[in-house]
């Protein structure tokens, strides 16, 4: 593919820059590589954030006019979702939206459902939540045991979800259920919208290794929702959470947080000392940053290839799916090495006056080890790249 920009293409991103100079809170920035994900406290200033940044015309690129979306192509919003990045803007407050529900609508939706939820998608007006993990069904998610029972013009829910991040604060879940018990298991599945703010909705936190209560436990206890809310229709919910897991892979693979972090451990390198000298001299130490710099390099050149392919109208396919297995045992692997230059102060964390970054290496060695496990486990991810894309037996 041609990586040179069109004139008019470097317009807009000189425009965006100027935009965010403007208004990036400074305060966000602040931090070694930016804020990681929404705390509770910054909700409402990230929602006005995502908004501005949309009515800017900065969100929805691509997305169909009529329900919000703002006309260009899939570069330019690549272009803005990298800078974001690297100017180490915090992940929008309304990212499960943005990059799983938005998409998945645009794709399965109905005309009514694409009408009433997009344009409060992109304005962060709603945030959503993901509802498909149980206790019990991770991995082998059809087997999923949320009931939903036709009453009248709703559907009735009850059971428990599991591992449902931003539940705490998001208005509306995209979830799967069980409509037909007794069908093969793929086949009972349906996809619903639920309104987090339905009488016998409980959300309880989940504390995490980072001591951050960024997921919860979702429970449901006859939860009226609106038939009108099923998504592909009934039983068709498992191709309709296949559509979304692709969108969730995308968003989980993006190559520019994994540039920042390569560049931030590089800054540790030279700070550090081995032997009395900086790490980064050490000729062990630069073998293992060239060959994480290699990976990082390679799996950029892979994310172009995957964009030169959508702006050509293909489908990623398997490709898509090596750029989320990678992106996650790379993000974690920078950051061990990066606490494991640090020494003794590598793995100090919150409450230590003697913290580097501000922690900010442990904690990234602890959550993207829960990136690795989110939106499909290595091991899964492994097994369908070799079954599907390798044809290799399954057994
Ligand atoms: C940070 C984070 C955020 C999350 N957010 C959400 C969310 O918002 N919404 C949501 O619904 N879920 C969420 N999840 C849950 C996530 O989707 C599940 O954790 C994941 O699908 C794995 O399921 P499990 O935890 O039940 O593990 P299991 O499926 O029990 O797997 C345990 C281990 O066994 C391995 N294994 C299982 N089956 C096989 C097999 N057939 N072959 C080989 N190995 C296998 C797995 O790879 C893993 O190593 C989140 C998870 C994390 C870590």
């Amino acid at each position: 593919m041609d990586v040179e920009l069109s004139a008019e293409d470097s317009e807009f991103l000189a425009g965006l820059r100027a935009w965010l100079r403007e208004r990036l809170p400074r305060a966000w920035t602040r931090g070694p590589h930016g804020q990681e994900a929404a705390a509770e406290s910054d909700v409402a200033a990230l929602r006005a954030f995502q908004r501005d940044l949309h009515e800017a015309g900065y969100l929805g690129i691509g997305w169909p006019t009529e329900y919000g979306g703002h006309p260009g192509t899939a570069l330019r919003q690549f272009l803005v979702d990298e800078e974001l990045v690297r100017q180490r803007a915090p992940s929008l407050v309304g990212m499960l939206g943005v990059a799983m529900a938005g998409p998945t609508l645009i794709q399965c939706g109905s005309d009514a459902q694409k009408r009433r939820f997009l344009p409060r998608i992109l304005a962060a007006e709603e945030l959503w939540c993901q509802g498909y993990s149980e206790p019990g069904s991770g991995s082998d998610l059809a087997s999923l045991r949320t009931r939903a029972e036709r009453d009248g013009d709703a559907l009735v829910v009850t059971g428990h979800k599991v591992w449902t991040t931003n539940a705490h604060f998001s208005d509306w879940m995209f979830a799967l259920v069980r409509t037909d018990p007794d069908a093969p298991k793929h086949r009972g599945i349906s996809y619903l919208l639920i309104d987090m703010k339905s009488p016998g909705i409980e959300v309880r936190p989940l504390l995490q290794m980072t001591k951050d209560a960024g997921f919860n436990e979702v429970f449901f206890d006859r939860v009226r929702v609106p038939l009108e809310n099923v998504v592909g229709g009934l039983q068709r919910g498992w191709a309709v959470a296949n559509a979304t897991l692709g969108h969730e892979r995308d968003m989980l693979g993006a190559s520019a947080h994994t540039r920042n972090l390569f560049e931030g451990l590089l800054r540790v390198a030279r700070r550090a000392t081995r032997g009395g000298r900086p790490a980064s001299e050490d000729p062990l130490v630069r073998q293992r940053l060239a060959e994480l710099r290699i990976q990082v390099e390679a799996m950029r050149l892979h994310s172009l290839r995957l964009l030169s392919d959508s702006l050509r109208g293909r489908p990623a396919g398997l490709p898509g799916l090596v750029t989320k297995l990678d992106a996650t045992w790379l993000n974690h692997r920078i950051a061990e090495l990066a606490v494991e230059l640090l020494g003794a102060q590598g793995p100090l964390y919150r409450g230590s006056r003697q913290l580097v970054d501000g922690g900010f290496w442990p904690r990234e060695w602890m959550f993207s080890l829960g990136m690795i496990i989110g939106g499909g486990t290595t091991q899964i991810q492994r097994d369908i790249i070799a079954q599907r894309g390798l044809g290799l037996p399954r057994d």
